[in-house]
This record gives structure tokens, sequence and C-alpha cells, in this order.
């Protein structure tokens, strides 16, 4: 059973009923109803975002392929339907880390992890990714 509404994002779903042989859901805050292959839409969505949001951090197609398991031939042809096209990320230098949230907190409690470097946070699943760049020493 979902527990976000695609539309809003809340957590406050019901059952409402099934239509066309699908169970159908409704979302208490904002009142919109959906089916679950409306949903099963909305994470392929999530999916191009994440892929997208990497490319753009430096990450290659490949290394997009390994993190999300989607092929990287998918992936480019998601940059090219978008239009995407990165700035040179030649003087950095672009890692990541796929962390649950007890070993986040536990790397960001030593200052030696996080300094010195930009960091992103993000939402992967139901874990999170770190995304890491440094300037390479001249
Ligand atoms: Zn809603």
């Amino acid at each position: 059973m979902p527990d976000t509404c695609p539309k809003c994002q809340q957590h406050n779903v019901v059952k409402s009923g099934i239509v066309k042989e699908r169970q159908r859901f409704r979302c208490r805050d904002c009142n919109y109803y959906f089916t679950v292959k409306k949903l099963g839409k909305q994470i392929d969505d999530y999916y191009v975002t994440k892929a997208l949001q990497l490319y753009l951090e430096g990450l290659s197609f490949r290394e997009i392929e390994r993190i999300l398991g989607i092929s990287h031939v998918t992936v480019s042809s998601w940059i090219k339907k978008y239009n995407i096209s990165r700035p040179p990320h030649s003087e950095f230098h672009t890692t990541y880390k796929v962390f649950k949230q007890n070993e986040l907190l536990e790397f960001m409690q030593k200052e030696e992890n996080i300094k010195g470097s930009g960091l992103i946070i993000t939402e992967f699943g139901d874990k999170y990714m770190m995304i890491r760049w440094e300037r390479f020493r001249k």
C-alpha cells in the first residue's frame, strides 16, 4: 500500500474502492484520487530526477547505472530528452557514498570527513546518498 500522495507528498493516504480491478487510493490532505499504476509512474519520475541530479554532479553514466540500477543507455536517453548539459567539472573530484541514517550521522560527526569539501545529501530510497566534491590540489 502506498503511503505517499503523488500530488502533495503527504503521508495521509487511505484505500478508496477498486476501479477497473485496480485498488484506488485517496489522499486525505488534498483529496486526490490515484491508483497504483499512477504511483508507478511517479516512481519513474523520481528516478529520472535522481539520475539527472547525479549527472549534473559529475557522475558518469556507468556510475549512475550502478547506483540507481537503471541502464546507462536509458540514463543517456533522459539526458538527451531533457537537453541537459553539464558545466566542466575538471577542477573537481566527485565521489559518493550511500548511508543509512545512523551511518550518516556517524560520518558527519568527524570533522575531517566534511572539512574542505562540498557536500550534498539527497534521499535515496530508504537510505541517503552523500555526494561530495573536492577541488583538485594544484
Ligand atoms: Zn495529497
